[in-house]
């Protein structure tokens, strides 16, 4: 309960202070960006986007629905099929992705600031971790257009006797792709995406969150400026249920590519299903953070609490179920708990803050929904249970002790701040309670002894395991979920493979 905070106007952002460019920014009235032009909703419509530090509107964007979703995958199917993209050689799609790589890194404080307004997030955290991984990715990204190759196949050709043939594969763009994609990581996920399939040689129709358009925005202006054609990169900002449906039930569109919560990812898979588009999804996790008997409980202790509360605990793989070797238990917990008890609670834009508010008033009152929840189910909270009676959307950092597999908050995910700690006895058990969840994205094994690290993790359920650390993430590194976390992977080589199609090429050679 103890939130070292004094008064709420110490937690709003001080917008007098922003950037020039970020000023402009907000004041202006922001489009749909379709076949290389910014216009407004078919409907005229548009939404407000709030500072979650304040509760203030910032600035209005345009409400895409089902008419502009038309319209944006028309633009991309053109451009897939008959624009300069269509005949561009792979070394200038490298070139055009480094040149916006560039430009990301020449706008990475303004960038920066306009996430920690939009979402919440610390602007230091926003500059060194979004931003940072978005433009190591987009690189990473650019190095695949001339590395995508097919194979030469050793065929038999038996069917037909006194026939000869030779055989290939090629690898072709899957087509236009749909990127739907949530508000935790604005930039980071429309990149996760949008670079992949840009080096695979899609197009792409981006739907940021409603609660987080800003930065997706500025990419499309920077897109722009790098020189890709028009119609290549198209965004709709919208309402999931209406531009979001729209793009993921269309029938011109051959991808969707999905990050978000798993009930709305089960929507975009029956979506998918009309005209059987591929499908990738990256859904809700509920990771565990293992600490075993051996473990540096120094280090355990405050790498659980960064697993959980980093990025206000709205990440999808936030070690949000703590599971400690019964004898260290009251020392983790204890140690969580004063790091929780000792965070600065702040706005993004106060560089010393620790924990920001949430994303939205909606997601303040789901995570207090389940803080009320868990006390009323006989939960204790050494650190926290609450959420503040400020304008902005802030919850104080807690954890939960004296809990049980049967309780909401140790089963779902709360996508807040808040940790679940539960003690174990028996080595052999901890695989089967850490797997005792319907998702599998990420855990974490806090241990010295390598042997343990080898024969828990392969035990464990999740698309990552970490040893002795959490939420290490890299442009190289597949990462996805087991069970209802998700299907497919991001990132690395099987990111680039997923927008693309394999072709078998047959040829008939007999003399
Ligand atoms: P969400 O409510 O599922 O929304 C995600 C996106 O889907 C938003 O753009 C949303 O639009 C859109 N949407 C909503 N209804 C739709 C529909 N019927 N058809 C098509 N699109 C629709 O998730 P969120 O609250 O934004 O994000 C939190 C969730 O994302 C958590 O569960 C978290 O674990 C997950 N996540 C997963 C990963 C991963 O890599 N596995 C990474 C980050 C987050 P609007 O909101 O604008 O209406
Ligand atoms: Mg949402």
């Amino acid at each position: 309960m103890n939130t070292a905070v004094s008064t709420p106007s110490s937690l709003a952002n001080d917008l007098s202070q922003i950037q020039p460019a970020n000023k402009a920014f907000l004041a202006r009235r922001h489009g749909l960006l379709i076949d290389g032009t910014w216009v407004p909703a078919a409907s005229g419509k548009t939404f407000e986007v709030r500072d979650p530090s304040s509760d203030e509107v910032i600035t209005h964007c345009a409400e895409g629905d089902a008419v502009d979703a038309d319209r944006a995958v028309a633009a991309a199917r053109r451009a897939l099929e008959e624009g300069d993209w269509s005949r561009m050689k792979p070394v200038d799609r490298e070139r055009l992705m480094h040149r916006l790589a560039d430009l990301i890194e020449q706008h990475a404080d303004e960038l920066a600031e306009l996430e920690a307004i939009d979402n919440g997030k610390s602007v230091v955290m926003a500059r060194y971790v979004d931003i940072k991984h978005a433009i190591d990715v987009w690189r990473y990204m650019a190095g695949w257009p001339t590395k995508l190759e097919g194979k030469t196949l050793p065929i038999s050709g038996n069917l037909v006797p006194g026939q000869e043939y030779a055989a290939f594969s090629t690898r072709e763009p899957v087509g236009v792709v749909a990127a739907i994609i949530a508000w935790n990581f604005p930039l980071l996920l429309a990149t996760w995406k949008c670079a992949p399939a840009l080096a695979a040689g899609c197009t792409v129709v981006l739907k940021p969150a409603e609660e987080t358009p800003l930065t997706a925005i500025r990419l499309g202006e920077l897109v722009q400026e790098a020189g890709f054609p028009k119609g290549v990169f198209n965004i709709v900002t919208g309402a999931g249920p209406s531009a979001g449906a729209a793009l993921s039930s269309h029938p011109d569109v051959d991808k969707v590519t999905f990050t978000g919560s798993t009930e709305v990812g089960r929507l975009i898979v029956q979506a998918a299903s009309g005209n059987m588009k591929k499908v990738t999804v990256e859904l809700g996790g509920k990771s565990p953070v293992i600490v075993l008997d051996d473990a540096d409980i120094d280090a355990a202790i405050a790498g659980a609490a960064g697993a959980i509360f980093f990025n206000q605990g709205q990440v999808c793989c936030a070690g949000s179920r703590l599971l400690v070797a019964k004898r260290h238990f009251e020392r983790v917990v204890e140690g969580v708990s004063a790091a929780a008890r000792g965070m600065k609670i702040g706005p993004g834009l106060d560089p010393t803050a620790q924990m920001g508010p949430l994303v939205s008033s909606v997601q303040r009152d789901r995570v207090s929904r389940y803080l009320s929840e868990g006390l009323a189910a006989g939960a204790r909270a050494p650190a926290g249970g609450t959420a503040m009676k400020t304008p902005g959307y802030y919850v104080t950092p807690t954890v939960f002790t004296d809990v049980n597999s049967q309780m909401s908050i140790v089963r779902e995910e709360i996508f807040g701040p808040v940790l679940v700690a539960q003690p174990f006895d028996d080595l052999a058990d901890i695989a089967k309670l850490a797997n005792d969840s319907i998702y599998g994205l990420g855990a974490s094994i806090w241990t010295s002894d390598v042997g343990k690290v080898f024969r828990l993790a392969s035990k464990l359920k999740a698309g990552s395991v970490w040893v002795n650390c959490h939420t290490v993430l890299d442009p190289c590194m597949p990462f996805g979920g087991y069970k209802q976390s998700g299907w497919g992977r991001e990132l690395g080589g099987e990111a680039v493979h997923s927008y693309l199609e394999s072709k078998s090429l047959c040829i008939n050679i007999t003399g």
